[in-house]
Protein backbone atom coordinates (compact mmCIF):
# COMPACT_ATOMS: atom_id res chain seq x y z
CA UNK A 1 0.00 0.00 0.00
CA UNK A 2 1.63 2.76 -1.50
CA UNK A 3 -0.48 5.77 0.46
CA UNK A 4 -0.26 3.92 4.08
CA UNK A 5 1.87 5.83 6.36
CA UNK A 6 2.58 2.54 8.65
CA UNK A 7 3.69 0.77 5.24
CA UNK A 8 6.28 3.82 4.57
CA UNK A 9 7.21 2.85 8.63
CA UNK A 10 7.63 -0.28 7.49
CA UNK A 11 9.62 0.42 4.37
CA UNK A 12 11.95 2.81 5.98
CA UNK A 13 10.53 5.42 4.25
CA UNK A 14 9.66 7.48 7.18
CA UNK A 15 11.32 7.12 10.62
CA UNK A 16 10.28 5.92 13.77
CA UNK A 17 11.13 4.66 17.02
CA UNK A 18 10.88 1.29 17.01
CA UNK A 19 10.70 -0.90 20.16
CA UNK A 20 10.25 -4.28 18.74
CA UNK A 21 10.00 -6.37 15.64
CA UNK A 22 9.85 -9.64 13.95
CA UNK A 23 9.41 -10.99 10.55
CA UNK A 24 5.50 -10.30 11.18
CA UNK A 25 5.18 -7.22 13.31
CA UNK A 26 6.59 -4.29 14.35
CA UNK A 27 6.41 -2.31 17.77
CA UNK A 28 7.28 1.49 18.01
CA UNK A 29 6.26 4.80 19.51
CA UNK A 30 3.28 6.67 18.82
CA UNK A 31 4.35 10.03 17.56
CA UNK A 32 1.41 11.96 19.37
CA UNK A 33 1.56 9.87 22.15
CA UNK A 34 -1.92 9.75 24.35
CA UNK A 35 -0.36 8.29 27.70
CA UNK A 36 3.15 8.93 29.37
CA UNK A 37 4.18 5.14 27.49
CA UNK A 38 2.32 4.85 24.26
CA UNK A 39 3.16 2.46 21.75
CA UNK A 40 1.97 0.95 18.58
CA UNK A 41 1.67 -3.01 17.61
CA UNK A 42 1.11 -3.44 13.88
CA UNK A 43 1.68 -6.39 11.31
CA UNK A 44 3.62 -6.21 8.79
CA UNK A 45 1.33 -7.00 6.48
CA UNK A 46 -1.40 -4.66 5.60
CA UNK A 47 -5.16 -4.89 6.45
CA UNK A 48 -7.56 -2.32 7.65
CA UNK A 49 -10.20 -4.12 9.67
CA UNK A 50 -10.77 -6.66 11.83
CA UNK A 51 -13.76 -7.73 9.42
CA UNK A 52 -10.70 -8.81 7.13
CA UNK A 53 -10.01 -10.99 9.29
CA UNK A 54 -9.25 -14.81 8.06
CA UNK A 55 -7.96 -17.91 9.29
CA UNK A 56 -4.03 -16.78 8.88
CA UNK A 57 -4.72 -13.54 10.58
CA UNK A 58 -6.18 -14.41 12.76
CA UNK A 59 -3.57 -16.46 13.94
CA UNK A 60 -1.14 -13.37 13.38
CA UNK A 61 -3.48 -11.40 15.68
CA UNK A 62 -3.05 -13.61 18.21
CA UNK A 63 0.52 -13.37 18.10
CA UNK A 64 0.75 -10.12 18.67
CA UNK A 65 -1.24 -10.11 21.36
CA UNK A 66 1.00 -12.82 23.00
CA UNK A 67 4.08 -10.53 21.89
CA UNK A 68 2.51 -7.69 23.87
CA UNK A 69 1.82 -10.02 26.77
CA UNK A 70 5.35 -11.49 26.62
CA UNK A 71 7.24 -8.22 26.48
CA UNK A 72 5.37 -5.62 27.78
CA UNK A 73 7.60 -5.60 31.06
CA UNK A 74 10.72 -4.46 28.71
CA UNK A 75 8.89 -1.31 27.81
CA UNK A 76 7.88 0.03 31.34
CA UNK A 77 4.37 -1.32 31.60
CA UNK A 78 5.32 -3.99 34.67
CA UNK A 79 2.52 -2.03 36.06
CA UNK A 80 -0.60 -2.32 33.77
CA UNK A 81 -1.22 -1.15 30.37
CA UNK A 82 -3.93 -0.81 27.97
CA UNK A 83 -4.94 -2.03 24.64
CA UNK A 84 -7.00 -0.08 21.86
CA UNK A 85 -7.88 -1.35 18.50
CA UNK A 86 -9.57 1.86 16.79
CA UNK A 87 -12.30 0.29 14.02
CA UNK A 88 -13.62 3.15 11.81
CA UNK A 89 -14.02 6.55 11.35
CA UNK A 90 -16.45 7.39 14.10
CA UNK A 91 -14.16 5.52 16.72
CA UNK A 92 -11.26 7.85 15.38
CA UNK A 93 -8.97 5.51 13.48
CA UNK A 94 -7.33 7.71 11.33
CA UNK A 95 -4.47 4.69 9.48
CA UNK A 96 -6.37 2.42 7.70
CA UNK A 97 -3.62 -0.35 8.69
CA UNK A 98 -4.78 -2.66 12.00
CA UNK A 99 -2.98 -1.61 14.80
CA UNK A 100 -2.98 -2.00 18.53
CA UNK A 101 -2.33 1.50 20.73
CA UNK A 102 -0.77 0.01 23.80
CA UNK A 103 -1.06 2.53 26.79
CA UNK A 104 0.50 2.84 30.31
CA UNK A 105 3.75 4.45 32.24
CA UNK A 106 1.13 6.00 34.57
CA UNK A 107 -1.99 5.30 36.13
CA UNK A 108 -4.98 5.14 33.45
CA UNK A 109 -7.79 7.06 34.10
CA UNK A 110 -11.04 4.70 33.21
CA UNK A 111 -14.67 6.41 34.89
P1 LIG B 1 -5.79 5.63 15.06
O1 LIG B 1 -6.25 7.06 15.25
O2 LIG B 1 -5.87 5.23 13.61
O3 LIG B 1 -6.39 4.63 15.99
O4 LIG B 1 -4.26 5.65 15.46
C1 LIG B 1 -3.26 6.08 14.60
C2 LIG B 1 -2.10 6.50 15.46
O5 LIG B 1 -0.97 6.64 14.63
C3 LIG B 1 -2.30 7.85 16.16
O6 LIG B 1 -2.24 7.67 17.57
C4 LIG B 1 -1.17 8.71 15.62
O7 LIG B 1 -0.60 9.55 16.60
C5 LIG B 1 -0.19 7.69 15.11
N1 LIG B 1 0.62 8.13 13.98
C6 LIG B 1 0.17 8.75 12.87
N2 LIG B 1 1.19 9.01 12.05
C7 LIG B 1 2.31 8.54 12.66
C8 LIG B 1 3.69 8.52 12.29
O8 LIG B 1 4.10 8.99 11.22
N3 LIG B 1 4.55 7.95 13.16
C9 LIG B 1 4.14 7.42 14.36
N4 LIG B 1 5.08 6.90 15.15
N5 LIG B 1 2.84 7.42 14.72
C10 LIG B 1 1.95 7.99 13.89
ZN1 LIG C 1 -0.28 -0.29 5.56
Amino acid sequence: METCIFCKILAGEIPSSKVYETEELLVFRDISPKAKIHLLCIPKEHFARLTELDDRREALLARMMRTIAEHHAEWGLADGYRLIINQGEAAGQSVQHLHIHILGGEPLPWE
